[in-house]
């Protein structure tokens, strides 16, 4: 799927992820100025600020600094259910599609996905009917996990809180894979306390629209922080001088949560123009963050566009409905530049 770069250290024009962000010259300053320690042996005061801090920000009693966004999620999920236990999760959930498989894999749970409505709910009535009973036939139904955004769509508050109740009802705990629930606070315009206070865990990836280079966090209460943190170590992501890292996932949050809401307009006007190509076609009107889907016609050869592109420096990814991202690296010039192309190029 990812074609790697002929040459990485071009500046490539890319719509494909904003994972491909790359960290501003603030950010590599504080990582060069770090103050570092063992953060194995919990000496290191860069990482632990930012674990401090952002539990304190949070609302939660801790935090814990992971090498990535998939680690962070199979550590919440090891953290909450044993052996034999299992999650509730969506069909499309990252967690359970396009984790490889690590929580069967690697801890021994089993996912149990039930479809994603259109607006990347799970639907409770679902939800409620794949609870397994108390008997020793079924996996014990720990946790349901949720995902926001999902697919660029932002779970409504009024949801979250009846996944609250749902939970509390049936004596589950309520995960949720935050990869992106900061472009959920920017589209929503609400404190991220109003998203994360009905859950007992949640991850935030710090290199993806924030714009750090590497690292997630995992947040939750004091003892099962402990015990995901055990689980990093036994996974191989018990890290040294993280602090280096660490800088940068600060100013991340700090200063790029605030400017998001500035990719979700980008992203918008980039769906209105993509309906003045030929071929393609999507609906502005459901580009809730910065994330979009355009439908493109059979007629064009995929391959050889997005080739053309390449050489002229714009990276796409394949696929119908094609997936274009915003990010900090893309501006509203750098779109009309793809338009152009686009339209030159058909
Ligand atoms: C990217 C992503 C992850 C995983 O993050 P990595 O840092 O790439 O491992 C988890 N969940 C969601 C929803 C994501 O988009």
């Amino acid at each position: 799927m990812t074609e790697s770069l002929s040459n990485p250290s071009e500046q490539y024009l890319d719509f494909r992820s904003d994972t491909v962000t790359r960290p501003s010259a603030a950010m590599r300053q504080a990582m060069a100025n770090a103050a570092v320690g063992d953060d194995v042996y919990g000496d290191d005061p860069t990482v632990n600020e930012l674990e401090l801090w952002a539990a304190e920000r949070h609302g939660f009693e801790a935090a814990l600094f992971c090498s990535s966004g998939t680690q962070a999620n199979l550590l919440g999920l090891m953290a909450h259910c044993e052996r034999g236990d299992e999650y509730l999760c969506g069909q499309q959930a990252h967690n359970y599609k396009f984790e490889g498989g690590g929580a069967a894999v690697l801890g021994s749970i089993q996912p149990q996905p039930v479809e994603n409505l259109p607006d990347g709910t799970l639907p409770f009535d679902k939800l409620a009917a794949a609870i397994k009973p108390d008997d020793n036939h079924f996996a014990r139904t720990r946790l349901l996990s949720l995902e926001n955004t999902i697919n660029g769509k932002v779970l409504p508050l009024s949801y979250l809180a009846e996944a609250r109740s749902f939970v509390d009802q049936h004596g589950l705990s309520l995960h949720l894979d935050g990869a992106r629930v900061y472009n959920a606070v920017a589209a929503l315009d609400v404190d991220i306390t109003e998203i994360v206070k009905y859950f007992d865990s949640f991850t935030i990836c710090l290199s993806k629209g924030l714009g750090a280079p590497v690292g997630s966090l995992l947040l939750g209460n004091k003892e099962f922080i402990k015990k995901a943190r055990r689980w990093r170590k036994v996974l191989g992501g018990g890290m040294r001088q993280a602090g280096i890292l660490a800088a940068a996932g600060k100013i991340a949050l700090q200063e790029n949560a605030a400017r998001l809401k500035e990719d979700h307009d980008n992203a918008r006007y980039l769906a209105e123009q993509l309906n003045t190509v030929k071929g393609f076609s999507t609906k502005p009107e459901w580009v809730q963050t910065n994330i979009l889907f355009a439908k493109v016609d059979d007629g064009i050869n995929q391959t050889q566009l997005l080739s053309t592109l390449k050489e002229k420096g714009i990276l796409l990814s394949k696929g119908n409905p094609m997936r274009l991202v915003t990010h900090l690296d893309v501006s509203r010039d750098d779109i009309d530049r793809l338009i152009a192309e686009l339209k030159s190029a058909l």
